[in-house]
């Protein structure tokens, strides 16, 4: 009998999921839900290229027919599924009870708000398509002051656009320094200088207490008692793993759906992209716990391994991988492989290559033990996927600074600007 693959989430994870089996020749049907109206698109465009680029461009991945016809999906768009019944394997979507025999969860994230910003006009988050429509829009209404609060990946890179837009740009950090958690204080402070160097003011150790404006930002109003005059308000302020419709399902719902390896939640139930947390084998040595990524690489990697294992739970595979993220910043492309904390180790961070301390280029490695845990490279392309294949080899420091010394005397070694 014909077997049913339901994935639920219609982005990248999802999408992934859909093409792996039907690669591999799978003949069951595939049911695709998505709570968005859009087809599936590509997220990572839009904090950059999207909003800065003069033609809006079209960031979904395959049109229509494609999906539907070339893959065979039944695709379901424009509602949440809002309930899962393991015993009963269906899951609620809108009016319609859909069944399954086996399923992919890729509900992804979903971007955190400021508080007591709730009908403000000029605020926004950059999440879905349509936030990013209307960003692009207002992008563009004379010349605006713009304001991000949080300086992670996202939130630099959309003072980035506004900096190439020639707005007056101010990003607003909590931390003593940008990225700190996600690569370290030192390597913060040199991608801080990026922002310096773009003319991007950025603040750091202070925090929004108050945004001013009745129907329409106006300002914001720091911890420090400072004022920063705004016309857009841009919360970069992160993103929550979308599983509330999963609360009393069964499943362990922590900061995410926590996975065994194989990236099983439930018997022929599979995670992928943003929402999966699971123990990633390679990190064994140096982590006591599992991991959730948000990165893009992770989302395409794990759609697929999580729709193969699904569909043959007799062969399935666990999925390991050394994280890998870009991010483009002005005109510099940020890369980063591996982990750069790691539970109950120092980390030590040392610059191989390069020179940090006016933003870049340069290539820093990072250290947990006599393993070389994580690589972080700026304008320096080829590194980053040098390093990613020793760290998955679980290779020692010593054979990284080996690496390092042998690229430095290679000539073919030039920054890329
Ligand atoms: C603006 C932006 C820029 C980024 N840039 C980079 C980058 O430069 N490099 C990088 O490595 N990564 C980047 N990322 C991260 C990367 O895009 C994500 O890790 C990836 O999109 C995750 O894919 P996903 O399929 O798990 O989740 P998502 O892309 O979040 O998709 C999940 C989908 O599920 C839908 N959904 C949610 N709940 C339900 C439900 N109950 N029922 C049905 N559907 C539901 C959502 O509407 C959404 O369409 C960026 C992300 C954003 C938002």
């Amino acid at each position: 009998m014909t077997e049913t693959l339901v994935v639920v989430g219609g982005s990248l994870a999802g999408l992934r999921a859909v093409e792996a089996v039907r690669g591999d020749g799978w003949e069951g049907a595939v049911v695709l839900v998505g709570a968005e109206e859009h087809l599936p698109y590509d997220r990572p465009p839009l904090s950059k290229g999207y909003l800065s680029a003069e033609e809006c461009p079209d960031p979904t991945y395959r049109d229509e027919d494609r999906i539907t016809r070339e893959l065979g999906v039944d695709l379901v768009l424009g509602t949440a599924a809002s309930a899962l019944d393991l015993d009963a394997r269906t899951v609620t979507v809108g009016e319609r009870t859909v069944d399954y025999d086996a399923l992919v969860l890729a509900t992804g994230s979903y971007a955190r708000s400021l508080p007591g910003t709730d009908g403000l006009a000029g605020v926004f988050t950059v999440r879905t398509l349509d936030d990013a429509r209307a960003l692009r829009g207002a992008l563009r209404e004379g010349t605006p002051k713009l304001t991000v609060v949080g300086g992670g990946f996202i939130g630099s890179e959309l003072a980035s656009v506004g900096r190439a837009l020639d707005l007056d740009v101010t990003v607003i950090e909590r931390g003593p320094t940008l990225l700190a958690p996600a690569i370290g204080t030192s390597m913060g402070q040199a991608l801080t200088r990026l922002h310096e160097r773009y003319g991007t003011r950025v603040l750091t150790g202070v925090q929004v207490d108050e945004v001013l404006g009745d129907h329409r930002v106006r300002a914001v109003r720091l911890s420090d008692g400072r004022e920063i005059e705004t016309d857009i308000l841009i919360a970069g302020v992160g993103a929550a793993p979308a599983t509330g419709w999963l609360e009393g399902s069964g499943l362990t719902v922590d900061d995410g759906v926590v996975a065994d390896a194989t990236l099983a939640a439930a018997p022929r139930v599979h995670v992928a992209g943003d929402i999966a947390r699971w123990p990633n084998p390679l990190f064994d040595d140096v982590l006591d716990g599992p991991m959730r990524l948000q990165h893009w690489t992770t989302a395409a990697e794990q759609g697929a391994r999580a729709a193969r294992n699904a569909v043959a739970p007799s062969q399935t595979r666990p999925y390991e991988t050394v994280p890998y993220f870009w991010s483009d910043w002005y005109a510099s492309r940020i890369q980063f492989a591996g982990i750069s904390a790691a539970d109950g180790h120092d980390v030590g961070v040392e610059v191989v290559a390069g020179d940090n301390t006016d933003g870049g280029p340069f290539t820093a490695l990072y250290r947990a033990n006599d393993r070389v845990i994580g690589a972080l490279a700026v304008d320096m392309r080829a590194e980053v996927m040098k390093y990613r294949r020793l760290i998955s080899q679980r290779a020692t420091w010593n054979a990284a600074l080996e690496l390092a010394e042998a690229r430095s005397s290679d000539r073919s070694v030039r920054p890329r600007l």
